[in-house]
Order: structure tokens, then sequence, then C-alpha cells
């Protein structure tokens, strides 16, 4: 075991697209576990699209990072030192303290997971936050029907790509949006979407969007906004529903970016949209896992992996999926 641990901090607050400048990897001590508490080691980590709201100096639902400290995030690791009886060494944990090498914890806060259920990894995608998001924010919001016609932004990524899953397992018609033909073909050949195409191919989104839905759309799951929502409300039918989970495509805007202009279509078709943070749903985590278990188990939610390796390209990893490099879950190997 190394006496050293890297962690990745914060060093300067991006403006507009976070660079590798943003970032430095420093080494410290390894930290050393007292009383009833146990050094953990992490294996994976993940970077996800709301660290770029953390890094920004302002009141959230979260607290913003702070300059010249380790960021955090989910991570899977393992228990290599013990002092806590609950967590012997060995045990797999999922946790928030990525973005290093090693931490110490008491436990609060940090979950066993089996290895023998799934790739522990798969615990920060279908299985852990970017599953629960899906599955939350479309059954709940969503409220899909048999027959009706979901269509999911972002489609080919984490949460995305089990928006659909889970809407074709509830009887609709799916279509996806995705930055690239081969996120298009792995919606369609792979993960069994009705349609899917490719946005940045399209000259105008609302009608590419209206071909592929043929009788309009009942719910839009938004995980980009700008001209996405703006062709969605279009296109979305009376009574039609939209969770909205994110607006990757406004993350990095210096200036506030322009809001659709044919919102009175809310007002007309008697639209629904609602916006929510997964944690709210944590008390419901059971729910959740007694259905994606089967589904996963019998083959009807799958799953692809973006793997980076080593922590010191965390940054590069994050960074990349304002570029659309990842197909399914971005992971960092650490
Ligand atoms: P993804 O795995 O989907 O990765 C992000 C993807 O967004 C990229 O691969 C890229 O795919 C797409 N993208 C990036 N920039 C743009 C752009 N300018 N226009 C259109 N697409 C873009 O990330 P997640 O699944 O983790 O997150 C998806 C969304 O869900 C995000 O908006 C995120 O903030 C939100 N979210 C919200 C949560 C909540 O509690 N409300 C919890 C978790 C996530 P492509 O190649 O297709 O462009």
């Amino acid at each position: 075991m190394s006496e050293t641990s890297r962690e990745i901090h914060l060093k300067s607050r991006p403006v507009g697209m976070p660079s590798p400048e943003n970032f430095e990897l420093v080494v410290v001590p390894r930290p050393v576990p007292g009383d009833g508490e146990m050094l953990i080691q992490n294996h994976y980590m993940s970077v996800d699209p709301y660290m770029r709201g953390r890094m920004v100096d302002r009141k959230s639902y979260t607290p913003p990072f702070q300059l010249g400290e380790p960021l955090t995030g989910g991570c899977v690791g393992e228990v290599v030192v013990s002092n806590n009886g609950r967590f012997p060494t060995g045990t797999f944990v999922l946790g928030m303290d990525g973005w290093r090498d090693y931490y110490v914890s008491n436990g609060r806060g940090l979950n066993p997971i089996d290895p023998n259920l799934a790739p522990i990894q798969a615990f920060l995608g279908t299985l852990g936050m970017p599953g629960m998001t899906a599955y939350f924010g479309l059954l709940d919001i969503g409220k899909p029907q048999p027959g009706e016609t979901v269509f999911v932004s972002a489609a080919a990524g984490a949460v995305g790509s089990v928006v659909g899953q889970i809407a074709k397992i509830k009887g609709c018609r799916v279509v996806g949006s995705a930055g690239s033909a081969a996120k298009v073909d792995y919606l369609v050949n792979e993960l069994g979407f009705d349609a899917a195409f490719n946005y940045k191919e399209s000259d105008h989104l609302t009608k590419t969007l209206a071909s592929y839905c043929p009788n309009g759309i009942d719910v839009y799951f938004e995980n980009v906004g700008g001209d996405h929502l703006q062709a969605a409300l279009a296109v979305m039918n009376n009574n039609g529903r939209i969770p909205v989970c994110g607006m990757i495509s406004q993350y990095n805007d210096t200036t506030p970016p322009p809001g659709p202009t044919n919102l009175s279509a809310i007002i007309g078709k008697r639209l629904l949209l609602k916006g929510f943070i997964v944690s709210d749903y944590m008390g419901q985590a059971m729910q959740f896992y007694s259905d994606m278990g089967p589904w996963v188990a019998s083959g009807q939610i799958k799953w692809h992996e973006t793997i980076v390796e080593g922590l010191e390209n965390a940054p590069e990893a994050f960074v990349g999926l304002f570029q659309g490099e990842n197909l399914g879950k971005m992971l960092v190997k650490i």
C-alpha cells in the first residue's frame, strides 16, 4: 500500500468549458483511520454533469466546491484497513469521496455493495444514481402509458439510456437523440429504441423530431435544454409530461441562454413540466432496486461504460461529458 494518496483539487473556477488547467493533482500522506474508522481505497469514481454547477461559487441544491480542496463525488472502493465492525476489511463500499486514491470514513453515508450482484462500478451507473434518476424521473413525473411516445435527449448517456429502456418495458414507442452515428446505432440496434437520430446532423430540430414522432410526444425526458426543449414543446401532445432532469447544453454558458420562444404551448397543450433532483427519491431506493434487479437479470436493461484509466485523467473524463465522448456511463478507473 502506498504511503501517499493522490487527490484532484479545484485550482480555479472554470469560465465556459472547463479545461485541465482548472484542476490540480496533489500528493498528500495517506490518511490514517482512528478508532471506529476505516481506510478505503477507491477503485472507480464517477464524473457527472452536475459537478459543473458545483464549480461555480453560488447557492444551489449542493454547496459549491472550494478552491484548493479535493473535489468530491460518487466512488466505489474497498475497505483496506478497518477499525469499524460494520465494515470489515475487504468490504466494497459506495461513497461520495471520489477524486482521490484513499479516504478515511467512520461509515456515515457509506453503503456496502455486493460485488457478486454486478461489477462494482455498475453502482455508479445503472444500479446507482443515474439509474435512479432515470427510474424516478420517468415513472413518477413522466408516468408513461402503453402505446405512448417517449422522447429522451442525451439518450446514449448514463441516464438517457436507462430512461429509454424503462419506457420500452412500459410498452411505449421510444425515440432518442444523440450526438453521433455510432450512438444512434447503439440506441436502435443494441438497446431496442424504436428510432433515434443524430441531432448534430439536423438543420431544423423541430422538423426532424416531428418526423421521428409522427404521433407526437407524450413524455419528453429533458436532459439537454435549449433547442431540444424548444423542439419538444412544438411536438408535444396535449396533456404531455416533461420531467426536467438536466439541461447540459447550458452548463458552460457564460451569459444566460435565451429561453424557448414557444413556452405558451405549455398552456394550450396543458403540459406538465416538473424539475426534480434524484436525492428527492432516496427514501424510495428499495422500490428502484426491486424493479431494476429483475430487469437487469432478465437482460431487459443493458448498459455500456466508457472507462478512462487513471485518477490523473479524471479532469479530461469530466470535460469529455460536455463533448459527448462517453457512450453510457463515464467512469474513471483509479
Ligand atoms: P451523460 O452520460 O448523458 O453524458 C452527458 C452527455 O450529454 C454527453 O455524452 C453528450 O452526448 C450530451 N451533451 C453534452 N453536451 C451537449 C450539448 N451541448 N447538447 C446536447 N447534448 C449534449 O450524463 P448523465 O446521464 O450523467 O446526465 C444526463 C443529464 O441528466 C444531464 O443534464 C445531467 O445534469 C442530468 N442529471 C440530473 C440529475 C437530477 O437529479 N436531476 C441526476 C443525474 C443527471 P451526445 O454525444 O449525445 O451529445
